[in-house]
């Protein structure tokens, strides 16, 4: 089946009882027993809901998997990726992601014994001289966020493969369209669907996509004793914000390579991030391994002034001035006092995140109106 027919159709069966052809929202936290032990397959709603279970049908099968579970955030699904672990074990993690995880990491597992190593993994070969024999996990996030690397999924499942390591790839960036982890050999495909899923910013959530049966029990056990689910309108939210998510992503791809050689060819604009552009470092891998470049864009301006910096990110009109991303409108955001503001100065400069980056999750508005909105902001 092509993309754009499974990603409409994915995970959904008209209601069996009434014919629906949406998925209804069974809000209800509990199910009517005819004895102990005989039910209809749900027993209570932290454990299993019907909407719940067709958004993770549909989570699977966009992701080329077997197995989706969903979870009430993003971070809720990275934090049953680490539950996997015990204490003593260790994990590789990109360098340059997202500050949220970076946070849950070294402020919430760190002081429960598990160690995270954080390296550079545009060039896969400093993976290897960071594996030990407690290594349990490699991290890995790519488009990485918010300086948009890449990393070479296949290069680091090659390393992981035959030494019991997990791969966990945060595939939030490309999305399902764009990129599939799975195929190229990681365990897990992890997304905030917060984001591109969902499309339209009207919900929190993250879900996890895996091929490995024992590997779903496990995650699956983590899911129900920790309890962070999604409830069953916010899950029926991102069931129907996939059924656009190939025609949004077109868009995004085409608005967002506009803008990024709008701004490359801007005399105010000092540097582009994007990993469409031909001589990008890791341009070749990004080729091969994603089905487009997408719409995530970080620039540096000539001016790195913080005036100057205030300035433009609070005067464009039409893009919004927020957090996150992936959703049809655009937005402008500041990484070191907004999404990364939880890693600490020293450490984001040494990854090269400076304080005068801009990022852009361009939406699907017309690009002509983005590139003049743009152009009057910087001014
Ligand atoms: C937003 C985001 C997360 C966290 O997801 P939430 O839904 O906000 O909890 C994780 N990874 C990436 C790349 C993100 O953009």
């Amino acid at each position: 089946m092509k993309q754009a027919t499974k990603f409409i159709h994915a995970g959904t069966e008209p209601d069996p009882s009434t014919g629906a052809i949406m998925t209804p929202i069974f809000q209800t936290s509990t199910y009517v027993q005819s004895a102990p032990e005989v039910h209809k397959g749900y027993d209570y709603s932290r454990a299993g809901n019907p909407t719940r279970t067709a958004l993770e049908s549909a989570c699977a099968e966009i992701e080329n998997g077997k197995y989706g579970l969903a979870f009430s955030s993003g971070v809720a699904a990275a934090d049953a990726v680490i539950k996997l672990l015990k204490p003593g074990d260790e994990v590789i993690a990109s360098n340059d992601m997202y500050g949220g995880t970076y946070r849950l990491f070294s402020k919430v597992f760190d002081k429960f014994g598990i160690k995270f190593h954080y390296v550079n993994m545009s060039d896969a070969d400093n993976i290897s001289a960071a594996i030990n024999d407690k290594t349990r996990l490699i991290w890995v996030e790519t488009p990485t966020n918010p300086l948009m690397n890449i990393i070479d999924i296949a290069a680091v499942t090659a390393i992981a493969k035959n030494q019991n390591i997990l791969v966990c790839v945060d595939n939030t960036f490309a999305s399902p369209y764009l990129q599939n982890p799975l195929d190229l050999g990681a365990d897990i495909a992890m997304h905030s669907s917060t984001k591109y899923l969902g499309g339209h910013s009207d919900v929190i959530q993250g879900c996890l996509v895996m091929n490995d049966k024992q590997l779903q029990e496990d995650l699956f056990f983590i899911q129900k004793s920790c309890g962070a689910v999604p409830g069953p309108q916010d899950c029926f939210l991102v069931l129907r914000g996939i059924k656009t998510l190939h025609v949004r992503m077109q868009r995004h791809c085409e608005n967002g390579e506009k803008v990024a050689h709008f701004l490359r060819n801007h005399p105010k604009v000092a540097k582009v991030y994007w990993p469409g552009f031909n001589d990008h470092p890791n341009h070749e891998v990004a080729k091969r391994q994603m089905h487009g470049f997408g719409s995530m864009i970080s620039f540096e301006l000539k001016d790195e002034s913080p005036e100057t910096l205030k300035k433009v990110v609070s005067s464009t009109k039409i893009i919004a001035l927020a957090e996150s991303l992936g959703g049809v409108e655009s937005l402008i955001n500041h990484p070191a006092t907004m999404t990364h503001a939880s890693i600490p100065r020293e450490e984001r400069l040494k990854n090269g995140l400076k304080d005068s980056l801009i990022r852009l999750s361009i939406g699907i508005e017309d690009a002509d109106d983005l590139m003049a909105d743009l152009d009057q902001a910087i001014g």
